[in-house]
């Protein structure tokens, strides 16, 4: 068989889109764009962004013949294009306490995004106040409690159905008498009221900017990867209710193909900080794009 034909490529995903069973090296053409499409929708990249994803990797290579190796390779430098400006850590502020409002919907993982973060900033050498701002959800406290006590920081909580903004003016003071790096506040992800979700966000947010015009220095938004395409519109909505700065996505070492968040980055911009990959205290991972395309590609 002629070098270019050489047997060495696995047959993956991407080759069997291309149908490249017969011959290691096809034209690039509407068909194999076609099916290189319906592959990026199938792991939840949304129609759009599979779209321009594909007609970029496409411009200057249509009709050329390519093999799925060099397709694997355009696709995950195209996806990289897109997902590069927004792979960003969490920024940090000389400001003390940093005031972090953590948002989403319930289930999302707020709770072990916390517990995580807050075990990442202390190995940092931060201290760190939690506030169990979920007041409604006595589960959603103690669970909050317990990840603080594996993370080593102190969890303020309030009865079960008090106001979440007493409790957040509280935590304002403790965390600034006890001059505390950072203070991270959980929320409530209710959906089925948005008129009460954005009231409460909003009452948060009013009652830390009496003692800080500046807070909350981040929101941090919370995303399922599991959902699928659903977490483009649990941003709109909680864009909407409050000033969202940046993203984690959770639960991406499950069955969650991952696309999704090419999808959030190409349509939202915003900055992804970090990803959780497992239940356990380490596993939130920084996001790093690069290998993010190509595990998506691979
Ligand atoms: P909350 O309601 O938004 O506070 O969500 P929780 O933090 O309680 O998380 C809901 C469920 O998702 C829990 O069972 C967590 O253990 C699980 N979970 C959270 N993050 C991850 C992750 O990155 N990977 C996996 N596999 N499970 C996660």
């Amino acid at each position: 068989a002629p070098a270019e034909d050489s047997p060495a490529e696995k047959p993956g995903m991407i080759a069997r889109a291309m149908g490249r069973a017969d011959a290691p090296r096809r034209v690039m053409d509407d068909a194999m764009l076609e099916r290189l499409e319906e592959l990026l929708i199938t792991a939840d990249m949304g129609v759009s962004t599979a779209l321009k994803v594909t007609a970029n990797m496409a411009e200057g290579r249509y009709g050329r013949k390519v093999t799925s190796e060099d397709v694997k390779g355009f696709l995950a430098q195209e996806v990289t294009k897109i997902l590069e400006p927004v792979a960003r850590p969490m920024p940090i502020y000389p400001k003390k306490p940093q005031v972090v409002l953590v948002v989403g919907v319930n289930g999302s993982g707020k709770t072990t995004t916390i517990g995580k973060l807050a075990s990442q900033f202390r190995a940092a050498g931060k201290s760190v106040v939690i506030a169990a701002g979920d007041t409604f959800r006595a589960a959603a406290v103690e669970q909050l409690q317990v990840w603080g006590e594996r993370a080593g920081v102190p969890v303020m909580t309030a009865p079960e159905g008090s106001d979440p903004a007493s409790l957040a003016f509280e935590a304002m003071t403790r965390a600034e008498a006890e001059g505390a790096d950072l203070l991270m506040i959980d929320t409530a992800g209710r959906l089925q009221n948005r008129a009460d979700l954005m009231e409460e966000l909003a009452k948060i947010v009013r009652v830390i900017r009496k003692k800080d015009p500046d807070a909350p220095h981040n929101t941090l938004l919370v995303l399922d990867a599991t959902t699928g395409q659903n977490a483009l519109g649990q941003v709109e909505i909680f864009q909407k209710v409050a000033d969202v700065s940046g993203l984690v996505m959770t639960k991406l070492d499950g069955t969650a193909k991952g696309g999704v968040l090419v999808a959030l980055a190409d349509r939202f911009g915003l900055p992804i900080h970090a990803i959780g990959v497992g239940e356990q205290i380490d596993d939130l991972s920084p996001f790093d794009p690069d290998e993010f395309a190509k595990a998506l590609t691979g």
